[in-house]
């Protein structure tokens, strides 16, 4: 694909990609089409093939390089093939690559007391999946266990999976088939200030979205529930970051109604929101349990959940197992991440380089009427764009024209909201303050050329 901008240069990088000597870009294409579920989701007119990464940046076969700003959405946080992690996996896939649980490993036991020494007090007991999906279908299961009950509060616009059981607790039409879901999940309303459930302003709206949880709860359950289940900051929703009070609010009324709280961490987990190591704490309230993956492997299929010893208890009793949950390889993968989260100044960087993105993006929308809210914490952020600013319309096939320009200009960027109207930037957290540059230069100029 040609470039379009004679002005617009990626900051240098010391890496060099390796000549590509695979199939050609038909012969994928081709493969991809003839052997792949057509339901594999895909960006891009022309699909894009990545054959080499590195820290912030991609390759494709002809060896153009690209600013990854949505990370294999939200899954790279420390950086393309980081040349520690690659360097520790290495090692162990040489040493011993497989047992399963049913025997003991030193790395998965050091690697869960590193994960319990960044959470709350007590939350210190994990239970490692493979994937986002299989940790919060893990962690109803557990609550519902522990507290005897089975109804759950969800909250629309939110996503939690695509398994039969976590489809029921993801909220957008656009990622439900029409088959029944799991029982006994309600969704109450998010805190989606710019457009409000509820038609109202925030504060003088005095947080009514997130007093709709305890309506839910009067109304559609026995009157107790099993759980809560958030994120903290919506991903796949188009970072809908809630009001300050929303959380507070919601987890009283749960833990009146008998129910634990989950904070899905899958995407604002491990730094991503800068000041804080998780995202709940940007809103001062503590889980009882807490469901990770993505960033927590950079790259590899690894999930977790953690609780008390206390919740965990409740799943003793019947044979549960993981084949590949924390695995000697998969639990080298993790713990490499914590390491470098915290040898490299991850999540500082994070909140220095979020703050300069999102102030060019504050920039951005006050020159472009197609950006209807600039919304995040650090490097979870997001662009909500509108035909037109006072009836909020969203704008979607804009969206995904400025998706494709970006790309002609060496950018990829993350799509979502209900309405495909959202862009996503949650790129890997070791973006510098010259990457974030670029992306607001061309991003002014994708803007331009809508
Ligand atoms: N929770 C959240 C917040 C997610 O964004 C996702 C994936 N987009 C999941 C859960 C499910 O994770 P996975 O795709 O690994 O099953």
């Amino acid at each position: 694909m040609p470039k379009t901008s004679k002005t617009l240069s990626l900051p240098p990088c010391d890496h060099t990609p390796c000549p590509y000597a695979g199939p050609s870009y038909e012969e994928t294409v081709a493969l991809r089409r003839e052997f792949l579920s057509p339901a594999i989701l895909q960006y891009y007119k022309e699909p894009l093939m990545v054959v080499e990464g590195h820290m912030q940046y991609l390759w494709d076969e002809t060896g153009r390089r690209y600013l990854d700003a949505i990370g294999g959405i939200v899954t790279i946080s420390v950086g393309h093939c980081h040349p520690k992690q690659v360097e520790r996996v290495r090692e162990q896939l040489g040493r011993l690559q497989h047992t399963t649980t049913i025997y003991i490993h030193p790395t998965v036991g050091l690697y869960a007391k590193k994960l319990a020494s960044k959470m709350p007090p007590d939350v210190k007991v994990t239970y490692f999946t493979n994937s986002g999906s299989e940790a919060n279908d893990l962690a109803i299961l557990t609550a519902r266990m522990f507290t005897g009950r089975y109804d759950v509060i969800a909250l629309r616009n939110a996503y939690h999976g695509g398994s039969q059981s976590t489809m029921a607790l993801t909220a957008h039409s656009t990622w439900k088939y029409a088959v029944p879901h799991a029982f006994g999940v309600h969704h109450a309303m998010p805190g989606y200030c710019y457009r409000c459930p509820l038609g109202l302003t925030y504060p003088s709206c005095q947080v009514k979205c997130a007093q709709d949880i305890k309506s839910v709860i009067d109304y559609t359950t026995p009157g107790s529930v099993a759980a809560f289940i958030a994120e903290p900051i919506m991903g796949v929703g188009g970072a809908v970051t809630p009001p300050k009070e929303y959380f507070k609010i919601a987890y009283d009324i749960v833990r009146k109604a008998g129910g634990i709280c989950i904070s899905d961490e899958v995407q604002t987990g491990f730094g991503r929101t800068g000041a804080k190591y998780w995202g709940f704490q940007n809103w001062d309230v503590v889980p009882d349990m807490i469901t990770m993956a993505k960033g927590i492997g950079n790259g590899t299929a690894l999930g977790a959940v953690t609780t008390t010893p206390e919740i965990a208890k409740s799943l003793v009793g019947k044979l549960h197992f993981n084949t590949f949950g924390g695995n000697p390889v998969q639990a080298t993968y993790g713990l490499a991440v914590l390491d470098i989260i915290d040898e490299e100044g991850i999540q500082k960087n994070a909140q220095k380089v979020g703050r300069e993105l999102r102030a060019g993006l504050d920039q951005l929308a006050e020159k472009h009427k197609w950006i209807g809210e600039v919304r995040g914490i650090g490097l979870m952020l997001g662009i909500e764009l509108v035909k037109d600013r006072k009836a909020r319309e969203p704008a979607t096939a804009e969206t995904a024209r400025l998706s494709e320009e970006a790309r002609k200009r060496g950018l990829l960027l993350g799509k979502g909201g209900f309405y495909g109207n959202v862009i996503r930037i949650k790129p890997p957290m070791c973006l510098t303050v010259d990457d974030a540059r670029f992306m607001v230069a061309c991003l002014d100029e994708c803007f331009g050329a809508l």
